[in-house]
Formats: C-alpha cells, structure tokens, sequence
C-alpha cells in the first residue's frame, strides 16, 4: 500500500523514523509549522521555517519520500500580538518556496480573542498573497489552508468559531482549498457539511483511536477526508495512520477505498497546489 502521511512534525522524529514510514509504504509527508514545546523568538520562527523548508526535505529525501510544509504563527504562540505581527511580516517570502503547500496549522488553541484575531491575519494574508498560477495550480485564490482544532473541552467551541470566522471571509475563501484537522465525532459533521476537508488525528491519548477513525469513515463515507497520526515530539506514534487502515482493512473495505483515504483523498487535497508532485493512483483490476 501506498500513503501520505498529511500531517507530522518530523524536525522532533529521527532518521530512523523517516525509514520506518518509507518501509511502510509512506511516499510523502506534509508537515505543518507547529509549537516547538516552548515560546519562540520572531528570528527562532524564520530558522524554523529554513529547517522546514532546507533541511527536512534533504532528509527525508535520503529514504525516497516526498518533504513538503506548511508555514505559520502556531496557535498556541498567538497571545503575543507584537511578536505575532513579526512573524506574519517574514512569512510571505517563505510561502513562495518550493516546497511550501500553504499556510498552516493555523487556527485555536484556548479560543481567545489574540487567537482569533492572529488566525483572521493569517487568512488575509493567504488571500493577499496568493498571485494566480504562483504555486503552479491553473485556479485558487488563497493559498492552501491547514487548520488545527483546539484539544478536548475546547474543541466543539473552537471548531465552531473557525467556521465562523471563515464565513466572514465570504466568497474570497474556497472550501476546498482549506482543510481543518483534528476532528473527532462531535466536530467531524459541522467542518464537512460546511464544505471543508476534515483531517482525523490519531493518537495514543486523546484525539481519536483507529476503531473511532474507522467508525466516521464508515457514517461519513471517506469523501474529504484525510487520516494522520501527528507524530511529534510528544506521546504520539507515527504508525497510527497505518493502525487505521488496517482496522479498516479487518472491517472489509477494498483495497480501492484503502487507497482512496490514506493516499489519494491527501494527493487530491495537496495537489491543488502546483507544486505537490505525488499524483493520485489507480488499481488495475
Ligand atoms: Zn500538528
């Protein structure tokens, strides 16, 4: 089998990590600028996004898998509006990189009003910034969004705030082109029926488990949405991704269907910017 993984934090995994997933059939990873355990400075955010963007694809190339990134202010380090503004002036050069899919994980963390407003700057800017045709695709007009939901209490609050927030944006925002993570069974609804993709975490704590994730495929039916397992440098295990395909493959589900979540649901998402390579496959019968 074949699979993407859509998100994962691979500067806190070891080589030896990369060989894992490139053994069990990962041909690409998407990794999404996130909280590095403590709060950055403005310049340690920029050497961030040169490892993400310089260092991470040259290793994971050494085992044969595709590296692309996401590029933003995480939530969690939203509080700080000064240090906010720093940061999103050093974005825009960056999200021009070749390996750059969008802006992300942008989103909630405790549902403050600092977090809502860094979150609507970093949706204006990917509208602001996006020149049609400037990441290869032939259409768009934002760049790619990817999109964290707050964890347990302030997860149904959060999503539900995103979703308005991103109402506001009207017609300049396409569904499609953003894809909202985390969901579990009381947000996975709302974020599909608004039209957005929706990414299932799996996780050896909280968040959802692979007999959870297999479940809303089977209510929901596996269009739009992604599975990860957001390996970081926390109680996390990257082969989560892999436990909910095979808890799918024991309930019955084709080979097709297998293929169409782990691997083509992510290359279609990813693929509407020009600059993601891996093209969605097909089985001959
Ligand atoms: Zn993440």
């Amino acid at each position: 089998m074949f699979l993407i993984d859509p998100h994962i934090h691979m500067v806190s995994r070891t080589m030896a990590d990369y060989e894992m997933l490139a053994l069990s059939g990962v041909v690409a990873v998407s990794e999404p600028a996130f909280w590095a355990g403590f709060d950055r400075s403005p310049a340690g955010f920029v050497d961030y996004y040169e490892q993400l963007t310089t260092f991470e694809p040259k290793r994971a190339a050494q085992v044969g898998i595709d590296h692309y990134c996401w590029i933003c202010l995480n939530p969690k380090e939203a509080e700080d509006l000064g240090k906010a503004r720093e940061v999103l002036a050093e974005m825009p050069r960056f999200l021009e990189r070749p390996t750059v899919l969008g802006v992300g994980e942008i989103g909630l963390n405790k549902n403050t009003p600092n977090e809502a407003k860094v979150f609507k700057q970093h949706v204006e800017m990917a509208i602001a910034t996006f020149k049609e045709g400037s990441d290869g695709a032939k259409n768009g007009g934002h760049h790619l969004i990817l999109i964290h939901t707050p964890h347990l209490e302030d997860k149904w609050k959060g999503t539900r705030m995103i979703l308005d927030m991103l109402k506001e944006f009207g017609g300049a925002i396409d569904s499609g082109r953003v894809l909202i993570d985390h969901v579990e069974e009381h947000t996975v609804k709302m974020v599909l029926d608004a039209g957005y993709w929706a990414g299932m975490t799996i996780y050896p704590i909280s968040k959802a488990t692979p007999q959870r994730a297999a479940d809303m495929v089977e209510i929901y039916g596996g269009q739009r949405l992604c599975v990860n397992a957001a390996a970081d440098w926390g109680v996390s295990d990257p082969l989560n991704t892999h436990r909910t395909m095979l808890e799918l493959k024991r309930r019955g589900h084709s080979v097709e269907k297998l293929l169409g979540i782990f691997h083509n649901n992510p290359a279609q998402f990813f693929g509407q910017s020009g600059k993601f390579a891996v093209k969605p496959l097909k089985i001959n019968q």
